[in-house]
């Protein structure tokens, strides 16, 4: 049989059926062994076979389907272990709010360039629409017209008022979607009132933390009431994972970077000291923000300790 792996313990599996039946599966040996680098092989959103077991709803995984993308997390006791979070994530929403708490760009920059290297598309909902001032809303406007220009699809809404939630839902139908974002953005508002009575869990985890509890981070896949639609919900979940990456390919998730590339002199141009560099002179010409040459600037830097605090809080 094949499923979609909804739940996972480490070592039990939830796994569920196209027609909606659930199987608590089990993992053969072996795979742990193919995994060699992930400290858990199966993970949420991970399509599986599965043979079921005689006269229960249990089951063995017999294999993972190969993957369109998924999020990592180093893992929490093993340092250079990465822990597969979740697989097969159609979008992942970035909550953003100027105030209360303030998101600056280069979080929303690193957040962007970790979904590009994921390959995973991203949307800003730049929340509590309600609560700014004139001044403050033509600050978001700006934003979200920068971002719009580099490519990304940008919506102010307010979780409380309910405005341009029904434009997160539409977006939502028929995915599978993560929400991201500083604690106290409003995801679990906002989830709650697409999908009322769901709570996400980013209040337990640091709970949790603040006890010194053990904590290896599990996410899971809940479905909303509507046209198969679901959603990733993951502990801390403002957290997106870190992922490596060579400098040299930094700047291709910026796309606006990216798209210039061709002209620069240099092909493995790195868009700093080099002549003739075409990033430069669309930052010159004002084509390019200088915030979004900031934020590369910094993650080129490799400021992996500030990296790691900003996108994934907990550390
Ligand atoms: P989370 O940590 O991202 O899940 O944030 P919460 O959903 O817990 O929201 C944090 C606080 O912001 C709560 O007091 C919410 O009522 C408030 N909040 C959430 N969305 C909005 C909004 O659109 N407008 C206003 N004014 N407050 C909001
Ligand atoms: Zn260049």
């Amino acid at each position: 049989m094949t499923g979609t792996v909804y739940k996972s313990t480490g070592s039990w599996y939830a796994v569920k059926t196209d027609e909606g039946r659930l199987f608590d599966c089990r993992i053969k040996g072996k795979f742990r062994i193919k995994g060699i680098k992930s400290t858990s092989p199966v993970a949420v959103g991970d399509v599986v076979d599965f043979e079921p077991e005689t006269n229960a709803d249990t089951g063995i995984i017999t294999r993972i389907h190969d993957r369109r993308n998924y999020i990592v997390r180093r893992s929490v006791n093993l340092s250079k272990q990465k822990h597969i979070i979740a697989a097969n994530i159609d979008l992942v929403f970035l909550l953003v709010t100027l105030k209360n708490p303030l998101t600056l760009t280069t979080f929303i920059d690193r957040f962007l360039v970790t979904a590009e290297a994921y390959d995973i598309k991203a949307v800003l909902l730049f929340n509590k629409a309600d609560q700014y001032d004139d001044e403050e809303l033509l600050e978001v406007k700006y934003l979200a017209n920068m971002y719009r220009q580099v490519g990304y699809e940008c919506i102010g809404v307010s979780a409380v008022t309910g405005k341009n939630t029904d434009k997160v839902k539409e977006l939502m139908r028929g995915k599978v979607s993560m929400f991201s974002g500083h604690s106290g953005v409003g995801k679990s508002t906002l989830v709650n009132s697409i999908e009322p009575g769901l709570n996400l869990r980013t209040a337990e985890l640091s709970e949790q933390h603040r006890q010194g509890q053990h904590t290896t981070t599990f996410a899971e896949m809940f479905d909303l009431g509507f046209d198969d639609t679901r959603i990733i919900d993951t502990p801390g979940i403002k957290g997106f994972g870190i992922i490596d990456m060579e400098k040299e390919e930094i700047g291709d998730y910026f796309p606006e970077f990216f798209a210039r590339k061709g002209e620069c002199r240099f092909n493995n141009c790195l868009h700093v000291d080099e002549p003739h560099c075409a990033v430069k002179q669309a930052l010159e010409d004002g084509e390019i923000p200088w915030s979004r040459y900031k934020s590369y600037l910094q993650i080129l830097e490799g400021k992996e300790e500030n990296y790691r605090t900003d996108i994934y809080g907990e550390e």
